[in-house]
């Protein structure tokens, strides 16, 4: 493997904390106790705990600082003040509403576009937003190019929209049926993949065209534009923060996660630069979020994300954060594990229908290999396949999606290379056993975001 490849760790380490390291037996007992589903693990029973990078990341010694100088008031907080002024610095939008996190903003995006008997396009779903689509009467429709879907195919831009299946879309139902097209930076569930500046011009012509609008679910635009620089021509020597802002710019806003690229562990945005849908989003979100000078945010929370978002476009972050990733992604693929390929921006994804091959998707292959890699190495990870994408609304059948994989999710500025050997370790120890394990069946299965509390146990 050629190191030279791979940054090292661009900070020093102020702070620690010690983690449980169960034996293989107490693991046994922690993951049937869970009803082999990752989410219901306790964390202290994890050594390296890879179920997210969502809320995860470590704070900066500055961001801490900022959590002192929380102003906690009700209305017009200064802390609201700095965020509204740094999102509307980095990401180039002329209104900012607050929310608790990426959710609330989509809650309430859903809610102000969608009208029942709509379409909303996007480049493949993500469980919470199709959810606030669908709970609004939008039928999800996944426009992202077919190659998305092979997890051997190997592209620098993965994550783009097929031009030509929106072109479809359009025809079938009218333009006049689609509020706006989703567009989220990078894909989360087709692996971390980006999408290139290319595309989303293109996009943004064609919804002109057509007079649709585009939102981008912004959670990991950063990753998006480091991607952007290293890989797409023209963009070499363009700083991220300026990558960052062009994409914005090809968007009428964008809903945000603070909790990944903003590098805090709770927060959130709406942005927009359509006036009628900020006064609407102002009129929701105290309903929903609290005033539109928080939004379910403390004052403190507030700091720390102004303060984030300006640490998350330094390149040296960006890229040791990436390539860490990358990292671990080469070191499976060496062992000859079934990775998705290329590696994306925030996780590994494991293959589960190739890792397991005799497993058909009924038997949840992702979710039990989640289950098997925690007995083995303690680390948790979490299944992205048949699990959660649900059942269909209407015929009540389980959604079966071309990927079935278990996502090693590396939160930001937490461990280090010699984390990821371990977790690379305990993949090919497994994978050297594979044809042993068995699949998983639902002894409790929930009617809705079913992986968060569904229970199983073994066949
Ligand atoms: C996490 C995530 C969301 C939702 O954000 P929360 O802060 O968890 O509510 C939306 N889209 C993508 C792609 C995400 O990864």
């Amino acid at each position: 493997m050629d190191m030279s490849k791979y940054p090292a760790e661009p900070f020093r380490i102020k702070v620690v904390e010690v983690p449980n390291m169960l034996d293989r037996k107490g693991r046994e007992d922690a993951i049937k106790e869970a009803g082999y589903n990752t989410f219901l693990l306790n964390s202290e029973d994890c050594y390296i705990d890879l179920l997210t990078d969502s809320g995860t990341t470590a704070m900066s010694d500055k961001q801490w600082a900022g959590m002192m100088v929380g102003d906690e008031a009700y209305g017009g907080s200064r802390n609201w003040i700095r965020l509204q002024k740094t999102v509307q610095e980095y990401y180039g939008f002329k209104h900012v509403v607050p929310t608790h996190q990426g959710r609330g903003a989509e809650n309430l995006l859903s809610r102000i576009m969608i009208k029942p008997g709509d379409y909303v396009p996007g480049n493949m779903y993500f469980t919470t937003t199709r959810y606030h689509q669908e709970a609004n009467g939008a039928t999800f429709v996944d426009v992202i190019i077919d190659d998305a879907h092979d997890s051997t195919k190997i592209l620098d831009f993965k994550g783009n929209i097929d031009i030509k299946k929106l072109e479809a879309l359009v025809e079938k139902v009218g333009a006049d049926k689609i509020p706006y097209i989703c567009l989220a930076v990078t894909v989360n569930l087709a692996g971390g993949q980006p999408v290139s500046m290319e595309n989303m011009k293109e996009v943004r012509k064609f919804a002109d065209k057509h007079g649709i609008k585009v939102f981008s679910d912004a959670t990991r635009c950063v990753e998006n534009a480091y991607f952007i620089k290293k890989r797409e021509k023209g963009y070499e020597d363009v700083a991220i923060k300026d990558i960052l802002k062009e994409m914005m710019s090809y968007f009428d806003g964008c809903t945000m996660s603070g909790k990944k690229d903003c590098m805090v562990n709770i927060g959130g945005f709406l942005c927009m630069n359509d006036n009628d849908i900020f006064t609407k989003a102002r009129e929701l979100v105290v309903v929903f979020e609290g005033m539109p000078s928080y939004g379910g945010m403390a004052g403190r929370d507030m700091e720390a994300m102004a303060i984030g978002i300006t640490e998350s476009v330094d390149f040296n972050y960006i890229q040791h954060r990436v390539e860490q990733v990358a990292y671990l992604g080469e070191k499976l693929k060496e062992a000859g594990v079934p990775i998705v390929e290329p590696v994306g921006g925030h996780a590994v994804f494991l293959d589960a229908r190739r890792f397991l091959p005799h497993l058909t998707q009924d038997e949840f292959p992702a979710q039990t290999l989640a289950a098997h890699l925690y007995i083995e190495a303690g680390v948790r990870s979490m299944e992205r396949g048949i699990i959660s994408a649900g059942r269909d609304v209407i015929t009540g059948e389980h959604h079966y999606p071309k990927l079935e994989t278990v996502r090693l999710t590396i939160p930001r500025r937490v461990y280090t290379y010699k984390h990821m050997d371990v977790v690379a370790e305990g993949v090919i120890a497994l994978y050297k056993k594979r044809d042993s394990i068995r699949g998983l069946k639902f002894v409790y299965e929930p009617p809705m975001l079913r992986f968060f509390n569904g229970r199983f146990e073994l066949i």
